[in-house]
């Protein structure tokens, strides 16, 4: 091939605006994220949403904020155009969500976008309709605000289509990001629908009590009856939210929700001081949940490093670091002190009805003093249903890892919760589709495998790869693992792999491998999990015991 010079030429906006839309709009929460902000933005205190499937054929977020003037609307798509800084100082004390104004022009060039809106003050709404780089503008009927309709995302962009998961997974990751959202700004009422169903209604919370109400809503009660508040200010910050005990340990890191002025953000250096406060706190693998509120001078913090903002950069990162750690670790130890106390007034339900329970039981199970074997562990659990399913006690008592009498309706029974939770999982696996997501293992794991088996699991590989783990061979006896799956952080990945050659190979018992292949403690179940494996169990899956049965349990 012979060289040849090539001409130098200007790319067309739309061009232009499709490659900075790849920065900023990786899928429809993306979409979601820009337009929820400017809402914010833009002073509304109601915003609704409607998504139609996943987001994939429709994002469309209605507001009552300040709207945007019928002359600005063919701005509002332009890259570059923003109301809301005019020169680079202003960033520096930035209060609004967005600057950049490149979130609708970029939503513009890989989506129909249409726009209506009433400012206040101008007599008619408009609406402004976007096809391609043609644009029309028309009056319409609405009250004070803005609809920004987004349709049919990505049909121009083939391949970043590709990337897009299934309508259940891009609307997950749509309620995350409105769930996020909701906890920045409690009082705006937001409204959320999938495909005309409502999925999430929160009402504008502006007491502490009705802010705990949609933390409770969104988090689950269990998070906030069992987290530590705490509220300090120091050196010009003030950190203030909630943080998780020790008692509340999630298997994934996926309820850690920080704020920087309101702003959400993933950032590195503050989840890293999350991280630290607990190190030896929690079982390994083990995660903390907290919702926190970090205020900081806006001079202080750069948000302008990272294309969706979730990283910024701090003038003081040592500082912000050390209130962070200090603040959580002394929450943490007051908040321990408080719970053993609480723990001793607190009585368990199996002691409230006394009638099913003589002093014998009562004082072997609950002293602590005398367990009846090693191997038996007895530990009374009391927790409160979350509100709307009553305040009904639900009681575990839990045998070993794997077995626990747990009170159903005022009855002990007998249930196998590994059981259980292979049910769920399978149930679960049954709705994935295909690669299944994969988690990077931080160091990649060495698996010894016999030598004669190595023809067998080689071939195995790519469906390997399908149920997201990643391995390939080291040497004939020797498998690195790289990944596992996403959704499955307790896989024993060794006794799966050690185990493969006795599964006939098709897809549906490989699953069914990597189900019984979890590893599993009942003592590491949180509330939430619990509650959840109870859909799983049936009066066919237990046990029902008498009283004088389980007397002769625990007399073992
Ligand atoms: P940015 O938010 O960075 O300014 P965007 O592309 O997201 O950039 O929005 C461009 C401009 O459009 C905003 O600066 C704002 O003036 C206007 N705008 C967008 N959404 C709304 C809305 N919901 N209500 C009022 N104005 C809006
Ligand atoms: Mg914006």
């Amino acid at each position: 091939m012979g060289i040849s010079t090539n001409r130098i030429c200007l790319l067309t906006t739309t061009v232009a605006n499709q490659i900075a839309a790849g920065e900023v709009i990786e899928r429809p929460a993306s979409v979601v994220k820009e337009l929820l902000e400017n809402a914010l933005d833009a002073g509304a205190n109601a915003i609704s949403i409607e998504i139609g499937f996943g987001g994939l054929n429709q994002v469309k977020i209605s507001d009552n904020g300040g709207g945007i003037l019928a002359d600005d609307l063919p701005l509002a798509v332009a890259a570059h155009a923003t109301s809301k800084i005019t020169k680079l100082t202003d960033l520096y004390a930035i209060s609004s969500m967005g600057f950049r104004g490149e979130a609708l022009a970029s939503i513009a060039s890989v989506s129909r976008l249409s726009i209506f809106s009433k400012p206040v003050g101008q007599a008619h709404a408009m609406m402004m309709q976007m096809d391609g780089e043609k644009m029309s503008l028309t009056p319409c009927a609405r009250n004070q605000g803005t609809t920004i309709d987004v349709r049919d995302l990505f049909f121009n962009a083939p391949v970043r289509k590709k990337f897009l998961k299934t309508e259940r997974s891009e609307y997950q990751a749509i309620e995350v990001v409105v769930k996020r959202f909701a906890l920045s700004a409690p009082e705006v009422a937001i409204s959320l629908k999938h495909n005309d169903k409502p999925m999430l209604t929160l009402p504008s919370a502006l007491c502490e009590q009705s802010k705990l109400q949609r933390i409770k809503k969104i988090l689950g009660s269990e998070f906030v009856d069992k987290a530590i508040y705490l509220d300090v200010e120091r050196a010009g910050m003030r950190l203030q939210g909630w943080v998780s005990g020790q008692e509340y340990q999630r298997s994934q890191n996926d309820k850690q929700w920080i704020y920087i002025n309101q702003r959400m953000v993933k950032d590195k250096l503050l989840n890293h001081a999350l991280k630290q406060s607990y190190e030896g706190l929690l079982h390994p693998g083990r995660h903390p949940a907290c919702v926190l509120y970090l205020t900081i001078a806006p001079d202080q913090v750069d948000v302008n490093v990272h294309p969706t903002k979730h990283e910024v950069r701090f003038q003081q990162p040592r500082l912000v670091h050390d209130l962070m750690t200090s603040q959580i670790l002394q929450a943490l130890a007051v908040g321990e002190d408080a719970r053993e106390y609480s723990s001793q007034q607190m009585s368990t339900h199996w002691e409230i009805r006394e009638e099913h329970v003589d002093a014998t039981r009562r004082g072997r199970v609950f002293s602590g003093k005398s367990v009846p074997s090693d191997d038996i562990l007895i530990r009374p659990a009391v927790h409160l249903l979350p509100e709307g399913e009553g305040s009904r006690y639900s009681s575990w008592l839990i045998l070993n890892t794997r077995f626990a009498i747990i009170d159903m309706n005022n009855e002990p029974w007998l249930f196998d919760v590994e059981s259980a939770q292979q049910q769920r999982l399978a149930a679960m696996l049954s709705q994935q589709t295909y690669p299944m997501l994969s988690r990077p293992l931080l160091v990649p794991v060495n698996v010894a495998i016999d030598k004669k088996h190595y023809s067998q699991i080689e071939q195995l590989l790519p469906l390997l790869i399908d149920l997201g783990i990643g391995c390939d061979f080291a040497s004939e006896s020797s498998l690195i693992v790289r990944t596992i799956p996403l959704i499955l952080p307790a896989t024993d990945i060794q006794s799966f792999l050690q185990g493969l050659t006795s599964v006939i190979p098709t897809r549906d018992n490989l699953l069914k491998h990597l189900v019984v292949c979890q590893s599993f403690d009942i003592r590491q179940l949180n509330h939430d999990e619990k509650m959840e494996l109870m859909a799983h169990m049936s009066p066919q899956s237990g046990v029902r015991m008498d009283i004088a049965t389980c007397r002769g349990l625990f007399d073992v």
